[in-house]
């Protein structure tokens, strides 16, 4: 599947590798052992740093000691899937301990694997080589689940979260944000009149034409059939309108392989604010499906903006 939206990330760099073990002679020993290998190790010495650090930043694998002083291998591993934040992070047993128990009881646990020392260099390599390659995989198929198979744009779930990441994100670090909703005019006379081909080639020329407009930090989704939504961090509704204005003006001017005597064109309904405001993301999302509406009972092929800022502060001041 080929996607198209800039704002989906590359695949991550070098992996990083975390090595929890309290002995400083393993940790030179991985160190050298893994040195060829495209890989970034960190290190942590005991069972509580390695979660903290697990939690801050999620490398791409854990190699993990059992035995440790303070909290047992065991215990760090239940802990870290129990945790949402590290739960998918592969962990890698590293253990003097051969036992079928301890095996037994590490795979239970969640371990993808279980090495035991002293390792066989070339055993230990195939191993962490081979659980990158499946979290990277596993990466991937996690990130295709929140992209829109038609336009290449993020899909409703994606939106979803990320919408309600941004509202929050604007209350605490008190920035603006805006939203703006779009819905293709009389889209149903299109597939009706050309053919749904034709029609899927216009939700695809349009999803082209918002990600040329937005910015980097910008989210275009595909909320819906031929509803499309971008999230505007840092934005407020004035600057978030000449944006919109510029994709409904250039969707207006664009001819269609398929229909080259029928333009289509798009209403805009946008929800912003230049100062943080107290509102719940699902309020914030229906005022922006308002003035959407608005913008079509208004005559289509419009942008309507509602300013939350002046709006919603006053009546909370109220
Ligand atoms: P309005 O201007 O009021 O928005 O009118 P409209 O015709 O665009 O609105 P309506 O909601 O009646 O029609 C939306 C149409 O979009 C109906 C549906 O068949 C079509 N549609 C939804 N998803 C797709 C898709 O993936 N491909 C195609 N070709 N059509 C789709
Ligand atoms: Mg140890
Ligand atoms: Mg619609
Ligand atoms: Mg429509």
């Amino acid at each position: 599947m080929e996607t198209n939206a800039s704002n989906i990330p590359e695949p991550a760099e070098t992996p990083e590798v975390l090595l929890v073990d309290d002995s400083e002679l393993v940790h030179r020993l991985l160190a050298a052992r893994l040195r060829q290998e495209d890989l970034e190790l960190r290190c942590c010495f005991d069972g509580p740093a390695a979660i903290e650090s697990a939690v801050e930043d999620p490398p791409a694998l854990i190699l993990l000691d059992l035995e440790m002083p303070e909290m047992d291998g065991f215990e760090v591993l239940r802990r870290l899937k129990d945790d949402a934040r590290t739960r998918d992070v592969p962990v890698i047993v590293l253990s003097g301990l051969d036992g079928s128990d301890d095996k037994v009881t590490a795979f239970d646990l969640g371990a993808v694997d279980y090495i035991t020392k002293p390792f066989a260099l070339v055993e230990l390599r195939v191993r962490v080589r081979s659980a990158l390659r499946l979290n990277r995989l596993l990466q991937m198929l996690a990130q295709r689940a929140q992209v829109d198979g038609l336009s290449g744009l993020w899909n409703r779930t994606h939106f979803d979260e990320s919408w309600n990441i941004a509202v929050e994100a604007s209350a605490r670090y008190e920035r603006g944000l805006s939203l703006a909703l779009f819905d293709l005019d009389h889209f149903k006379s299109i597939n009706d009149t050309f053919g749904h081909p034709a029609g899927d080639a216009v939700i695809q020329g349009f999803a082209q034409l918002i990600q040329k407009v937005v910015r980097k930090s910008d989210l275009a989704c595909r909320y819906g059939g031929e509803e499309f939504a971008v999230i505007m961090p840092e934005t407020d509704p004035e600057e978030a309108a000449r944006m919109c204005e510029r994709v409904r003006q250039s969707l207006e001017e664009m001819t269609w392989r398929a229909h080259p005597e029928r333009n289509v064109t798009v209403s805009i309904g946008i929800a912003g604010t230049a100062t943080p405001i107290p509102l719940p993301a699902t309020d914030w999302l229906e005022r922006a499906d308002k003035t959407l509406y608005d913008a079509k009972r208004g005559g289509r092929n419009r942008v309507e903006v509602t300013d939350l800022g002046g709006t919603v502060g006053i009546s909370k001041a109220g």
